[in-house]
């Protein structure tokens, strides 16, 4: 009778276990929906397992009086647990500070050394150096009973020298041949975080080609748009200078006409480097839309501007373009507004510099004009 008694014990002991690795892995489960929304057959081994348990300890409490019986069940109920564990898509884990002693098959397949290698390595051998310090400080945490879980991404170093990243979830002491020691679970998670890197670099580049001009390289209308009324905000408030000059080419539609719509392009990209190569680094250069370009200048002296623009005019009249063969030459004209210059808001800045643009076009083109 004591006998079976102690057999009941050691059974709901190891009912208890493996409650706790199913805990784990349900909570790991998740987390990993809820970051990937994808691993689904993580759930679903995770639900089996739960499942199996609750059919196990039925079985077990139906033996109570049988121990024949609940032997039985528990082979079985074992053979079944073990091969779900084995064959789950999650690393899993068994080990202290100082050694592993247990590990499933994914656990071997994400690091690339075998069952036995493992059961010899202390686990902070896996880690990349770099990482070592705050694995080891996991391990102890969760030793010490300080943490509840662990939740780390760490690196580490497979057999082959490559190296991954995976992602530790678990950190719960369990006794396991008279040792406490922690079940972690593990998932390669390297593919994962490429993967993000490369949607937020993706992101970026969107976000850089949605404010910007294609054929020039300059900012785009778009953000004029979303900058003036800012930068006009900030020149209020720091009692500050804006300068927005109007620039658009003369005659440019004879250019398309004589030589063909490609040479009208090298034209806009020769102006807009020559727009760029006569601005400061601070300067907002932007193509406003066809052959119209529209340059934002921060805090300086509006006869600074005039002789700035007075350059870049002169050169854009010098300049000798090149295409196929052909040597062409544009001019083009300017309209300078400034802030304070009883301008009172972004839209009056813009309507005031085209007017001194129109002012330019009307005496004769080829000029720089104030409003
Ligand atoms: P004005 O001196 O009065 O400014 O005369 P203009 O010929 O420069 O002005 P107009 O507005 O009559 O013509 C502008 C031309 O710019 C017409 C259009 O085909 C051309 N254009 C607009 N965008 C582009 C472009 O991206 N590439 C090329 N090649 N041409 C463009
Ligand atoms: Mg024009
Ligand atoms: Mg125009």
């Amino acid at each position: 009778m004591s006998h079976n008694n102690d057999e009941l014990d050691r059974l709901q002991a190891e009912v208890t276990r493996q409650e706790k690795v199913i805990h784990v892995l349900m909570d790991f489960a998740e987390r990993s929906l809820s970051i990937q929304n994808s691993d689904f057959s993580l759930l679903q081994s995770t639900v089996i397992l739960e499942e199996q348990v609750r059919h196990r300890t039925i079985e077990l409490e139906s033996a109570l009086h049988k121990n024949e019986q609940v032997t039985r069940a528990l082979r079985e109920s074992e053979a079944k647990f073990q091969q779900l564990v084995e064959h789950t898509m999650v690393g899993i884990t068994l080990a202290d500070s100082l050694l592993f002693y247990y590990v499933n098959t994914m656990f071997c397949h994400i690091t690339g050394y075998s069952e036995k290698e493992l059961l010899q390595m202390n686990p902070l051998d896996l880690v990349s150096p770099s990482h070592r310090a705050e694995f080891a400080e996991v391990i102890r945490k969760g030793m010490a009973g300080e943490i509840t879980k662990a939740d780390l991404q760490t690196e580490v170093v497979r057999k082959d020298g490559t190296t991954i990243w995976i992602q530790v979830t678990g950190g719960l002491p369990v006794s396991y041949n008279d040792k406490t020691v922690l079940i972690n679970s593990s998932i390669d998670i390297t593919e994962r975080l490429r993967a993000d890197k490369e949607i937020l670099s993706l992101n970026i580049q969107l976000k850089e080609q949605a404010i910007h001009d294609p054929l020039t390289g300059l900012y785009n209308r778009r953000y004029l748009d979303e900058v003036l009324p800012r930068e006009f905000k900030r020149a209020e408030r720091n009692k500050g200078k804006l300068s927005l000059i109007m620039c658009d080419l003369d005659y440019f539609k004879r250019v398309n006409d004589d030589y063909g719509h490609q040479a009208g392009d090298e034209v806009l990209r020769t102006f807009a480097s020559l727009l760029n190569s006569h601005t400061r680094a601070s300067d907002i250069c932007c193509r406003f839309g066809g052959e119209e370009f529209l340059l934002l200048m921060f805090d300086i002296d509006e006869d600074d501007v005039l002789s700035r623009i007075e350059h870049l005019r002169l050169s854009v009249q010098k300049k000798k373009i090149i295409f196929e063969g052909q040597t062409l030459r544009v001019t083009a004209s300017f309209g300078v507004a400034s802030f304070p210059d009883g301008v009172t808001t972004p839209e009056a800045l813009l309507a005031q510099s085209d007017i001194a643009l129109y002012k330019a076009k009307e005496s004769g083109r080829n000029q720089v004009s104030l409003a």
